[in-house]
């Protein structure tokens, strides 16, 4: 696949995904042939020159064979509890399957309050480059001992996306298992087709999500695509193919394989930028109007006061918010240069007026274009 070879040309960061029902079994609890298999993949991949980044779940699958339960607990402490005890299960197999490529791993276990605190973010993201540099791999999990429901990122293709961004990646690969994104639920019709390039994801792809694939792990295919969009709108690639053939990743990385690639989006936004359209999380929203819509996406003008209709949410100012167009759609994202309280009051008046009615010297802009990131380009 020529497009796939382009995107590998650099030797970059690959994050690998694998997700709990290619490693767990009920009953015998973590599958050490997929645990190996994985590391040999992964070790492939660095011997080829790429850093790579292991997203990885399976800690409450693990604590559940550990614990002898019948089936993976529903309330949160428990769920809680069957992770404390599954993630040093599952990292002692990790562990001992790439000691035998002579490689090392480091736990890092995230919540969303490290992707939303830009001080945390930062934190985190260099710890992950110092691992990386020194081809360490780093195994990434959630960390669920602590995530209560409010704080929960809840899914580990959502979470793997997050962490590509993170770290700059160019390649995302989720390993699941099934072979890719099919035109249809390939467990109800026979007749449905493995599509080998997403180009764009359309609405119609996310509406196909929502019927296939719905029994698998906790995302499916729905937090699949989510990952997808994430990923392909910050110029990232994302792969999805099946983890249960021992030689997929040695397969993806030489241009050869059965799976579904989406590709990026051609520009690339800035690092900073990245961050707010895709990481970090609106803390409320404007609604604006035609002309400001348009301003904003033909134009790529700021967003100005007089634009603003509604302000939705309490935030303060230099929070992350979202834009929506008259019927409500979210359009883009921008960091705010004014608190709600003070929207409210100068939503729809002139930006030469708005100093006199908050009482204090302001740029005027409601979000400045650098700080804006448009989201369906
Ligand atoms: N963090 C969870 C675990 O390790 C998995 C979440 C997911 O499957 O997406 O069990």
């Amino acid at each position: 696949m020529r497009r796939l070879e382009n995107i590998l040309r650099d030797k970059t960061r690959i994050v690998v995904k694998v997700g709990t029902n290619l490693l767990t079994d009920k009953l015998t609890g973590l599958n050490p042939d997929r645990i190996n298999s994985i590391a040999g993949g992964v070790s492939h991949l660095q011997s080829l020159g790429y850093q790579v980044a292991l997203v990885s779940s399976g800690a409450i699958g693990a604590g559940v064979a550990a614990r002898r339960l019948k089936e993976r607990p529903k309330s949160m402490r428990e769920k809680q509890a069957t992770a404390a005890i599954g993630q040093p299960i599952l990292m002692e197999a990790y562990q001992s399957a790439f000691r035998g490529h002579s490689r090392i791993v480091g736990q890092i276990l995230l919540t969303k309050d490290d992707f939303v605190n830009r001080g945390r973010y930062l934190n985190a993201r260099n710890t992950l480059s110092v691992l990386l540099d020194d081809n360490v791999v780093p195994i990434i999990n959630e960390n669920d001992t602590v995530a209560v429901e409010e704080i929960k990122l809840g899914d580990n293709d959502n979470l793997s996306a997050l962490v590509a961004n993170m770290i700059g990646a160019d390649l995302l690969i989720i390993l699941s298992d099934i072979d890719g994104f099919y035109s249809d639920d390939p467990s109800r019709n026979r007749g449905a087709e493995l599509i080998p390039v997403v180009e764009t994801i359309t609405p119609r792809i996310e509406r196909q999500a929502k019927k296939s694939g719905g029994e698998l792990g906790t995302g499916g295919m729905v937090t699949k695509i989510q990952a997808a969009k994430r990923c392909t709108s910050a110029g990232i690639a994302m792969i999805i193919a099946n983890g249960g053939n021992p030689r997929v990743l040695q397969e993806v990385v030489s241009g050869e394989f059965r799976g579904t690639l989406f590709l990026p989006a051609a520009h690339r936004l800035n690092v900073r930028k990245k961050w707010i359209g895709f990481v970090s999380h609106p803390k409320g929203s404007v609604r604006i109007d035609e002309g400001a819509k348009t301003a904003l996406t033909r134009h790529r003008k700021s967003l100005l006061p007089s634009g603003v209709l509604e302000v939705i949410g309490v935030f303060k100012a230099k929070d992350t918010i979202s834009v929506l167009d008259v019927t409500g759609n979210e359009i883009a994202r921008g960091v705010s240069g004014f608190s709600s309280g003070e929207l409210a009051r100068i939503g729809g008046r002139r930006t030469g007026d708005v100093e006199t009615i908050i009482g204090r010297r302001t740029h005027g802009e409601v979000i400045h274009k650098d700080n804006l990131v448009l989201l369906h380009e």
